[in-house]
């Protein structure tokens, strides 16, 4: 029987994670580590399994004499406004929460942790594979986030080259989904709370860089048959995201669609803005080919929306209503 902990359990990521490892019967406790920066005790709350506990704290102070046969480490911001705003925290919570957690996880014991397809920067080469070097800027402003994410897949890889350790690295590209932070400020979380309260869509730039937008249950899908699987002669990192790439335009145009009409404002670019994002599924269509990101950005992004009416509150009518004035509004 398995002692799992999770770094950033209470993320969105991380949570999800969490509902499929209690469904493994050889844990025997798992224990979801969380400081709430981003993530938030809600998305854990339905929780009732007896074999599950909460501990509040920074990753890097968090102190047990335990030792963990499986260590999952998600403890980070992933929206750029929250990392840029705090970018030493960030750094810290990638690179000394994995020293902490490799100092409780058990002799012979797995290392699984969630790197990011920013570590690609603003890339050159599309599709990218795994091995693709990357155009990033290690004095840029998304720095802290993309660096600390190479710098401990650095650490982890060169922990497994020279003493063995049995490391599991996934990549994913542009996650969303139920769970997200309505302030998350990532695109398609804006696009939500932005339509459903009446206010306009917020599209950065010309809106025409693109994304390859992965539906939250196909991409924790991929992580759990990477990160559980014993036999396979490919190291990794794995690629983790769906193909179809589609423009932020297009997802913002979907959005108020399926809202009423939510009228689109165009913003300035966030800076160093990547034009574009696709993962090179070769790999991942090797090691696991009987996965694949099943559910269309339309049917994930009608699902999102739904799920973010629910927990704001906010009714069908309402959204109707809200419809209906800028319909009004535009006759006048
Ligand atoms: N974006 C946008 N409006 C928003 C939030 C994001 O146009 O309200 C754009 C952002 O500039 C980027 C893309 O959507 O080009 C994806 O941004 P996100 O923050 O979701 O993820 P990133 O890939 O930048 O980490």
């Amino acid at each position: 029987m398995k002692k799992v902990l999770v770094a950033g359990g209470a993320g969105f990521l991380g949570s999800h994670l969490c509902d499929r490892l209690l469904n493994r019967a050889d844990i025997e406790k798992l224990v979801v580590v969380d400081n709430l920066w981003t993530g938030r005790e809600e998305n854990v709350a339905h929780i009732r399994d007896p074999r599950f506990s909460f501990v509040r704290s920074d990753i890097e102070e968090f102190r047990t004499s335990d030792k963990y046969d499986e260590v999952y480490h998600l403890a980070s911001p992933a929206s750029p406004p929250w990392y840029m705003r705090e970018p030493k925290r960030t750094i810290s919570a990638n690179l000394i929460g994995a020293f902490r957690l490799l100092d409780v996880l058990k002799k012979g014991g797995r290392f699984c942790f969630t790197s990011s397809s920013e570590v690609y920067g603003d890339p050159l080469v599309s599709p990218q594979p795994e091995s693709y070097k990357g155009q990033v800027d290690c004095t840029g402003p998304r720095a802290s986030y993309d660096e600390s994410k190479r710098c401990t897949e650095s650490l982890l890889f060169e922990m497994q080259r020279t003493q063995g350790l049995d490391v599991k690295i996934v990549r994913p590209f542009n996650v969303y989904g139920p769970r997200t932070r309505p302030d998350d400020g990532r695109a398609v979380s804006n696009f939500a709370a932005q339509a459903l309260t009446g206010r306009p869509i917020t599209v950065f730039g010309d809106g025409l860089q693109s994304r390859s937008w992965g539906y939250v249950d196909d991409i924790i899908d991929g992580f759990a048959r990477f990160f559980w699987m014993n036999e396979t002669d490919y190291r990794g990192p794995l690629n983790v995201g769906n193909d179809r790439e589609i423009s932020v335009l297009e997802v913002a145009q979907y959005v108020s669609r399926l809202a009423g009409g939510a009228p689109i404002v165009f913003e300035p670019s966030p800076p160093h803005d990547p034009t574009n994002r696709r993962p090179d599924l070769t790999n991942a269509n090797y090691v696991m080919p009987e996965w694949s990101c099943a559910i269309s950005y339309e049917e994930g992004v009608a699902k999102t929306l739904e799920w973010f009416r629910e927990e704001m509150n906010i009714t069908t009518a309402q959204v109707d209503q809200a419809g209906s004035r800028r319909l009004g509004k535009a006759g006048r």
